[in-house]
């Protein structure tokens, strides 16, 4: 009974073929859940033939949780208690996939059916995110074999089948079943390592706003000659409004979303993490953005503002004409410390202060920010389980640039956020050609046992110096 037993079952699952085999059953399920009607009985298949028989065979009871906002859509919740005194871990997985864009996969290739091809497995799921919870399963049934049946503490899990719709509902059953979920630490598999060879932990993820502006001076265009110079123009208009929110350089001009300060754990964190690089990765602009700031603290560190589109006019065709009106469609990433609830009154009172009135806000989708405080006893925990597991560091990012809905967990949960991702930049997610890196896969396995194995034997410890430093600090538990 040995720790390095357990991380040697949890590789032999792949070595000897049954993960794959697994693998290979899930993905053949057309779990879309952008098609909710048409794949309605894959999703409840997923669950009720794949999720529910394995972890039932691992000492779960299992619950079906009917999904109040879109009952195409479910979920379920299985735990598995030694005993209540012990630390309780939640963890998270998605069975529904992007839809399959078949033909746009290169020849030999489709989606629904594994290709194992050098050290890759193609399939649509296997980065996103079947691949990804397959990977803690297993890991999970090591470690309990390893142990002789006792894990030395508690697991919850939950699987939902509409992440890629946007998770409908998941807000709703964190809500509703509180209880269920109740747990001391959230560690759950997706999105991408910062380099396929570069082992990963991160904490939270960046939140985003979207929100679009409008210019409406005029019902329609007006001739430029008859007109130019007598009439205000809302193309012009609007590209100083958007000035005013953005400089030159990038830099966010909005008094009040700018972050005060970078935290010094997040600027030792990245120290040495790279941006891009990659074959397809665009060259960095390192005169854009905040001062002072190096550009993978830009992305992870700190609050951006995008134009993602604009209009005014009719482009392609333009005509001798000032537009009626101008159009900008923003989204904004933010860190933790920014409230998202707070970025349009932000946004007016900015525009209104500086001539803009005219300019209409309305405010789309929002997602908050979440970012476990990087000094937590659990991070530096779980960082020596991972790095011990592999025999090499781990790289720790703060949060992702990107925006997972992280909050539900992190927010209305209450709980410390550990993210391990599976895969890489490059895996094809939400695109064609999705694979799976066996190599990140087999240390992946590795790592999900030695986090395992850590926390049947010091969980209750770290379980305990994180509620003493979540109340020694100023910040919430689950924020930095
Ligand atoms: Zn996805």
């Amino acid at each position: 009974m040995s720790r390095d037993h357990a991380i040697a079952l949890a590789v032999q699952t792949l070595d000897s073929g049954r993960f794959a085999t697994a693998l290979a059953r899930r993905v053949a399920y057309v779990t879309e859940s952008e098609e909710p009607d048409a794949a309605a009985a894959a999703l409840r298949a997923y669950l009720d033939e794949e999720m529910r028989p394995t972890l039932a065979g691992l000492g779960f009871t299992v619950l079906d949780i009917a999904n109040p906002i879109d009952p195409r859509l479910p979920a379920i919740i299985a735990e598995r208690i030694e005993d209540p005194s012990l630390p309780t871990v939640l963890l998270y997985g998605h069975g529904d996939v992007v839809r399959g864009h078949a033909s746009q996969w290169r020849d030999g290739l489709a989606p629904y059916t594994l290709t194992d091809e050098g050290d890759r497995w193609y399939g649509r799921g296997t980065a996103d995110n079947k691949g990804q919870h397959s990977v803690n399963l297993a890991a999970l049934e090591a470690v309990l074999q390893a142990r002789e049946g006792r894990l030395g503490f508690n697991v919850r899990v939950l699987l939902e089948m509409g992440e890629e719709a946007g998770s409908p509902g998941l807000r709703e059953i964190c809500q509703t079943h509180r209880d269920a979920l109740a747990a001391d630490l959230f560690i759950a598999s997706d999105g991408p390592r910062v380099a396929a060879e570069r082992p990963t932990l991160f904490l939270g993820s960046r939140g985003a706003i979207n929100f679009t502006l409008t210019l409406q001076r005029r019902e329609r265009g007006y001739h430029a000659g008859n007109w130019g110079g007598a009439l205000a123009n809302p193309a012009i208009e609007m590209a100083h409004a958007i000035a005013s929110l953005v400089d030159a350089n990038g830099r966010l001009a909005v008094a009040g979303l700018r972050p005060d300060s970078l935290p010094e754990a997040v600027r030792a964190a990245l120290r040495d993490v790279p941006l891009g690089g990659g074959a397809n990765d665009p060259a960095v602009d390192a005169h854009w953005g905040e001062p002072g700031l190096t550009p993978i603290e830009r992305v992870i560190g700190w609050n951006d503002l995008e134009v993602l589109a604009m209009t005014a006019g009719t482009p392609g065709r333009p005509v001798g004409a000032i537009p009626g009106s101008a159009t900008a469609w923003c989204q904004m990433r933010l860190v933790v410390g920014t409230d998202v609830n707070d970025v349009p009154h932000r946004v007016r009172a900015h525009l209104d202060a500086h001539g803009f009135s005219h300019v209409a806000l309305e405010v789309g989708m929002r997602a908050p920010a979440t970012r476990l405080d990087p000094t937590s006893p659990w991070v530096s925990w779980a960082m020596d389980a991972m790095a011990q597991a592999l025999g090499q560091p781990i790289t720790l990012l703060p949060n992702l640039g990107g925006s997972l809905p992280n909050d539900i967990f992190a927010n209305d949960l209450g709980l410390p956020t550990l993210w391990v991702p599976h895969s890489y930049g490059a895996c094809g997610q939400h695109a064609a050609d999705e694979h799976m890196l066996k190599p990140v896969a087999r240390e992946g396995l590795a790592m999900m046992a030695g986090l395992f194995w850590a926390l049947g034997d010091t969980g209750d410890t770290v379980r305990q110096a994180h509620l003493r430093h979540a109340a020694s600090s100023a910040h919430s538990p689950s924020q930095a």
